[in-house]
């Protein structure tokens, strides 16, 4: 048994416990989404083995759903086929006898067709009354008997005969796309129109209108079943033992994946662990790398390089590590990104002890809008600069947002979130009042009514702007001052400052920009670009238009100049690393007695390809603290001069542990 693993003596099913495994657990997850030919000849020793090589210390595995990888004797349970290597419980015992824990994986989102014609009344109904079918499964209702009774049934047998540590279910809710990337709009069966009858005494919509509100209402039903459902499941499998881990209540499982004709996202996985284990890192992050290029090419692995560097991203973020495969260790045919990723697993269980117990060290939280499936790219634009910029920072949703966290956080920026409540409008001027800096971009904070921190009243918004800039001479705006002119795109907010209030920046408005003889201006209005109002201790800022939006579209330093100033001059934010290259991705996370720096060269990544990183050299970086003793961790030299560090060489990650004084 490895010796970083702990296990807990309270693993027995069905007693009770406040110290959990998965809070114990340094979490190294290797999920082998097993193929049913995978079973046939799956020798559980070895399979195990593999694993413990790897260095993982949990591990997610198929087990019901679509096939049982088991001897269900439930008739509408279809067992596969393949099941001629070792058992489930063989597998399990062989994992657990190496103290890696195993997730169930559980699939109730499609049956075979054999079950669907046995059971019409399960299969998910298009508006025409056609079901979902792909490759001899039928897609079932999230409503249907299967799911409300049939699927507890299913969780009770498998989990009473099996000794699992976790369940996750994989694509849980009404699931409308299929394999292929179509999509299929709202259910449509007896069951969904009666529900949403008897709820709302209204017809179900047969296909979604965004701009209808029996859509907004429908949608909110289906959100109100899914909840209703997960409930009753999770209360069926704690039932069975308090001790199985659930994902959504005891750890999170995300994805960094791909796909193609999808465009990368290169701080996917640092995002998502943000999101998930929060400023003081409590819960569990599982963000799974996926190796495979999209679904249709699920045996070709992507870059090694982009493996490596998301699990990097997963360790400094969240610290945990988490690979993805079709198939298994042994047999997996494209092995290019196994390596690169065992590196990462293999440094995350040498310094496990580093690593548990690291809260954020971030003084600044970027707050977005509350949406289903995250493409945002106002948040996007601002995770970028902060990024490039080199300031850590936490990432929440708007409904994640609370006094607690607020307390640790010295600046908050609010990426486009309109409608603020009116609690939450208090919370963050109070957060003002008491000396810290709300920074709203777009329409941010003026939703209902601008924020008093703010100190602006609204005039009309612009939109269709084309040729619009803003001119820029201010002295707190020193990035821009050989680019004076700042491009913003579509829509401009007009706000008149109160009399309190700074205005930088003034509006250019509309004006020729062809043919080139009559390409300039002639009026400069009074509108600002960016405002100030200091608020009791601190201070409200105010960028109405989308900064974020257009960096993340354009990238120009123009834009990213106005976000430098106004982080780094209107907020005095400190500058960690002013001479560290922007493709650095800079982490700071602290523990009692202890500043941890990681540092993430994504300098590799060049058009949409990932590269080996190009090594950056002589790296300073300056922390506020007192220091007494400096380590790098994977491989670089560090010295320590005052509050200044100084790694001599950056190759694709380093951890850096300063011990206080
Ligand atoms: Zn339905």
């Amino acid at each position: 048994m490895p010796k970083d693993i702990k296990v807990a003596t309270t693993v027995q099913h069905g007693k009770e416990s406040t110290v959990h495994w998965w809070n114990e657990t340094p979490w190294r997850m290797v999920q082998t989404n097993l193929r049913e030919i995978d079973m046939a000849d799956l020798d559980a020793e070895k399979f195990a083995a593999d694993l413990e090589a790897f260095g993982a210390t949990v591990v997610n595995l198929n087990a019901a759903g679509i096939l049982a990888s088991y001897q269900s004797k439930l008739p509408y349970h279809t067992v596969s086929s393949h099941l001629t290597g070792s058992s489930l419980q063989q597998i399990l015992d062989a994992c657990h006898k190496r103290g890696i824990r195993v997730i169930a994986r559980c699939d109730f989102s499609k049956i075979p067709v054999a079950v669907y014609e046995q059971h019409p009344d399960w299969a998910f109904r298009k508006a025409d009354g056609s079901i979902i079918e792909q490759n001899g499964f039928v897609q079932t209702c999230q409503n249907s008997v299967y799911q409300t009774e049939k699927v507890p049934e299913i969780l009770r047998e498998l989990l009473t005969t099996h000794d699992f540590d976790g369940v996750y279910c994989n694509m849980s809710g009404f699931i409308a796309t299929d394999y292929h990337g179509g999509v299929h709009g709202f259910c449509t069966c007896d069951r969904c129109k009666a529900g949403f009858k008897a709820a709302f005494n209204m017809d179900a919509p047969l296909k979604p209108d965004m701009k209808d509100p029996v859509t907004l209402r429908y949608m909110g039903f289906q959100a109100g079943c899914g909840k209703k459902l997960r409930a009753a499941m999770n209360g069926v499998i704690k039932s069975i033992s308090p001790e199985i881990a659930l994902d959504k209540v005891d750890f999170l499982r995300t994805e960094s994946h791909s796909e193609v004709d999808i465009p990368i996202w290169v701080y996917s996985a640092s995002s998502n662990c943000r999101q998930t284990v929060g400023a003081e890192r409590q819960m569990v992050s599982d963000n799974a790398v996926v190796d495979y290029m999209g679904f249709r090419y699920r045996e070709c692995s992507i870059c090694p390089e982009a493996l490596a560097l998301r699990q990097w991203q997963n360790v400094a973020n969240g610290g945990s590590c988490s690979l993805y495969i079709i198939g298994r260790l042994d047999s997996h045919l494209d092995r290019s990104g196994l390596e690169p990723t065992k590196k990462v697993f293999q440094f995350h269980k040498k310094y496990t002890d580093v690593i548990s117990g690291l809260q954020s060290g971030a003084e600044v939280l970027l707050v977005y809008k509350d949406q289903l499936g995250r493409s945002d790219a106002e948040s996007y634009g601002w995770i970028r600069a902060l990024t490039a910029s080199h300031i850590p920072f936490d990432e929440c949703r708007l409904a994640g947002l609370n006094e607690m966290l607020l307390a640790r956080e010295k600046t908050i920026i609010l990426a486009d979130v309109k409608m603020l409540k009116p609690e939450q409008a208090v919370m963050l001027d109070v957060f003002a009042q008491r000396g810290g800096a709300v920074i709203v971009s777009g329409e941010a904070g003026l939703g209902r009514q601008p924020l008093d921190c703010l100190g602006v009243t609204l005039g009309i918004k612009r939109k269709g702007c084309m040729s619009s800039v803003l001119k820029v001479e201010e002295p707190e705006f020193p990035r821009c001052a050989k680019a004076p002119l700042i491009a913003f795109g579509p829509e401009f907010q007009e706000v008149v400052p109160g009399e309190n209030t700074a205005g930088y920046m003034k509006l250019i408005p509309e004006h020729p920009f062809g043919p080139p003889e009559v390409a300039y201006f002639t009026e400069v209005t009074e509108f600002p670009g960016v405002t100030l109002h200091p608020y009791g201790a601190g201070r409200g800022i105010l960028i109405p238009w989308n900064i974020g939006a257009f960096y993340h579209g354009e990238g120009y330093t123009n834009t990213l100049n106005v976000m430098q100033d106004v982080l780094f001059n209107l907020c005095s934010i400190p500058e960690i690393a002013p001479e560290l290259h922007e493709s650095v991705e800079l982490v700071l996370s602290r523990k009692p007695g202890k500043t941890v720096l990681s540092l993430i060269n994504a300098s590799g990544y060049f058009a949409n390809s990932y590269f080996k990183s190009i090594p950056m050299t002589d790296i300073k970086l300056t922390l506020p603290g007192s220091f007494e003793k400096v380590v790098a961790l994977n491989g670089g030299h560090v010295t320590l001069d005052g509050n200044t560090v100084c790694l001599d060489r950056l190759n694709d990650f380093e951890m850096i542990v300063l011990e206080e004084q």
